[in-house]
């Protein structure tokens, strides 16, 4: 927004009455900054007054399928046009639907960290982590050399886009870490042509972590931004933004929108970010998710539909305490799982004999809990993995004996799922690099519903006794 006397008075008019408006809601939002976790997933943005000045009374947000927006006259079309007032003239470019789950995510990412927050809503998760990438991979000159370091246990499709899109066929040189817990290794692969550091935590099947403080004072000390995908966390288990992360992705389709209707990404930004990259925009520094939304997801079109941001709002309410429930269900059944004979290893943050156990424990914590003595208690989620003994033969044996649980490609359900990562989301990347990311043909991952762990436990463990 800006106060611009070259424009006529009509244009002013709008410029005006958008101030009020502006004020308005800056009001409720410091107002919904001071309530707790549970309260802002419920609500969000969306008042009682918001209901009823702007939606015919609706308790629930309306889904906005309009693909456009209509003005009053000229003047308010120019203003909304030249970004001088809120609008959202074009669901590729803004809808009201997705505004209001934009907000309940930057409000919650923000939650506790004392940070100012701006959130992006995108069609995917690969949309969300594309956007938050590209801005920061510009050549300022011809030929100058640019690079970035990330943690090799990364999704699979994360991989793809980072070492063939990235890589092969941009000429990024992306920079592999295979223990993102170590931070010497980060310190070896930066040097002054790295943009940003990447990492996803908890990994998704590795259960791979970092010490995410360390990786972030690490990063601004070279003036570079942390950018953390925290799908398998959700923010009611980690705001990486406190400990100093710059820019958030979540796959909004895993956990968040754990009923499992819609695909969806975000990406949340603390204001300001850290970062070297020249850009002459205001906001690419000072709110680096409206910056993307504002600018060049407008020119390359990630927009999410407004029904699945329904869906992802509609899921979002409850969201700490389903997280609290699944990660629940899910230790029980890595317990279970590693006292049994068939299976030599099992990853899951929560056991105490896991290697990154007592790094995790620092930091995934169910927000808004209390442990009896001050502090919140861990939850690490409901995504565990686990090595059947013997040949790869085995491990679809077992895959193939469940029962009850789903065999898909998928995670962050209401309902138990499975699947062999090696044959399905990490077979493009091929057998080296499932080597490095430690994801062998024997491993199955689970993730754990919302059904009674018994039920599960009973299904895994007739299956692997088909062995
Ligand atoms: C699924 C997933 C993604 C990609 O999200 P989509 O919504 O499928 O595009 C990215 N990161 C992690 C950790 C994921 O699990």
């Amino acid at each position: 927004m800006t106060d611009d006397t070259s424009y006529s008075p009509g244009v002013q008019k709008y410029i005006e009455e958008a101030k009020k408006n502006i004020a308005r809601q800056e009001a409720h939002r410091a107002v919904m900054k001071t309530k707790k976790f549970d309260t802002i997933a419920v609500h969000g943005l969306y008042s009682v007054e918001e209901a009823l000045n702007n939606n015919q009374g609706a308790v629930i947000e309306p889904l906005y399928l309009s693909a456009s927006q209509a003005y009053r006259d000229s003047d308010e079309l120019e203003a909304a046009l030249a970004y001088l007032i809120p609008t959202w003239c074009y669901t590729r470019i803004a809808n009201p639907s997705t505004y209001y789950l934009e907000w309940a995510l930057a409000l919650l990412e923000g939650y506790g960290t004392g940070c100012d927050t701006s959130c992006c809503v995108t069609a995917s998760g690969m949309a969300a982590i594309t956007s938050a990438v590209d801005p920061f991979l510009i050549r300022q000159k011809e030929g100058e050399p640019m690079n970035f370091v990330t943690s090799v246990q990364v999704y699979g499709g994360t991989y793809q886009l980072f070492s063939i899109r990235k890589m092969a066929e941009q000429g990024v040189d992306v920079r592999w870490v295979a223990q993102p817990e170590n931070i010497d290794e980060w310190k070896e692969k930066i040097d002054e042509n790295t943009r940003f550091l990447y990492v996803e935590a908890p990994s998704n099947p590795q259960q791979s972590f970092c010490d995410v403080k360390a990786v972030a004072d690490l990063a601004h000390s070279w003036g570079i931004p942390f950018i953390f995908d925290a799908t398998c966390a959700t923010p009611a288990l980690l705001r990486p933004i406190a400990y100093g992360v710059d820019i958030v992705i979540h796959s909004l389709t895993k956990s968040i929108t754990s009923g499992g209707l819609a695909i969806g990404g975000c990406l949340t930004s603390r204001k300001p970010i850290v970062t070297k990259v020249k850009n002459d925009h205001p906001l690419f520094k000072e709110s680096f998710a409206e910056y993307v939304k504002f600018l060049p997801y407008r020119d390359t079109g990630p927009a999410a539909s407004p029904v699945n941001a329904i869906y992802a709002l509609n899921d979002l309410r409850l969201l700490r305490i389903k997280m609290d429930l699944f990660s629940r269900n899910c230790h029980k059944v890595a317990a279970f799982l590693q006292n049994h004979s068939r299976v030599y290893q099992v990853d899951y943050l929560g056991l105490p004999d896991f290697h990154l156990h007592s790094l995790a424990k620092r930091y995934m914590k169910l927000v808004d809990s209390n442990d009896g003595s001050g502090g919140e208690v861990n939850r690490y989620g409901h995504l565990m993995s686990f090595r059947v003994d013997g040949p790869p033969a085995n491990a679809r044996k077992v895959f193939d004996g469940f029962e009850m649980i789903f065999r898909a490609t998928d995670l962050g359900r209401i309902k138990s799922v499975a699947t062999i990562p090696a044959i399905s989301t990490h077979l493009q990347q091929g057998e080296e690099a499932r080597n490095i990311a430690d994801v062998p043909p024997q491993l199955i991952r689970l993730c754990v519903g919302g059904e009674d762990p018994d039920d599960v436990i009973t299904d895994v463990d007739q299956a692997l006794n088909k062995l």
